[in-house]
């Protein structure tokens, strides 16, 4: 990395840590954890925008990874990712891959990551750029809104789109004392985002975070082709 894309990249985690202060009368989250902090350092956001976006990828601003996607405002991952409170060695499952920066940062943590795409061309570029940046994420190209049972439980799940309800299979994946992040809310209304924590007894507890702005989650079946191609 350059030093200019190093001053960049200083700036962004000064924003997103001004944004920790500013936003935690919502979220609850006094300051952007170390651990979070270290992992936004060691995942180069550049390599996984579009070559033409380059220039923006130290702005703390989603950006769009084609297909209709966006890659999320780095503030979010980070809120996200924190929201998730991950150790080494967590099982974590991720539904919706797209550019697979997310699912690097999880695995910079140390999780052990499990992630699901539904659009094809999205998860197979993924697939060889966390391959090339040296990433192990176990990906799957399918429909996600049934999680991946074959894996369950697992100790987080993130979801990187909005969905009018929590999806039921993802809150039954979840281990005991396991968390789950995803943005709930219609296409284009009004989204939030939600915490699901299911307690040492199997019950589960919802809190909202934050109101959000994401692409809708796929539910049924009008997604293009997938559910076909499990690999
Ligand atoms: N986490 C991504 C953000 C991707 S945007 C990143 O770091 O870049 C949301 C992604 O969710 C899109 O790629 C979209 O295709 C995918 N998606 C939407 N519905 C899905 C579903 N039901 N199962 C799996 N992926 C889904």
């Amino acid at each position: 990395m350059n030093i200019q894309d190093e001053a960049r990249r200083n700036e962004l985690i000064a924003e997103i840590r001004q944004e920790f202060v500013e936003t935690a009368g919502y979220t609850g989250l006094h300051q952007l954890d170390a651990r979070v902090e270290a992992a936004l350092r060691g995942v180069d956001r550049s390599r996984f925008v579009p070559e033409d976006t380059r220039g923006a990828a130290w702005v703390n601003a989603p950006l769009p990874i084609g297909h209709g996607q966006t890659i999320s405002q780095p503030y979010i991952v980070a809120l996200m990712t924190q929201l998730l409170e991950i150790e080494p060695g967590d099982r974590i499952l991720e539904i919706g891959t797209g550019s697979g920066y997310q699912a690097a940062i999880l695995a910079e943590l140390g999780a052990t990551v499990y992630s699901v795409e539904v659009i094809g061309d999205l998860a197979d570029r993924a697939r060889e750029l966390l391959r090339s940046e040296g990433f192990t994420v176990n990906q799957r190209h399918t429909n996600g809104y049934l999680g991946w049972r074959d894996e369950a439980p697992f100790d987080g799940i993130i979801v990187t789109a909005a969905s009018p309800e929590i999806p039921p299979a993802l809150v039954e994946q979840l281990k005991p004392g396991g968390r789950l992040v995803i943005p709930v809310g219609p296409r284009w209304g009004y989204q939030s985002l939600v915490l699901v924590e299911k307690d040492a007894d199997g019950n589960v507890h919802e809190k909202s975070v934050l109101g959000v702005a994401f692409v809708p989650l796929v539910k049924g079946s009008d997604e293009d082709g997938a559910g076909e191609n499990h690999r």
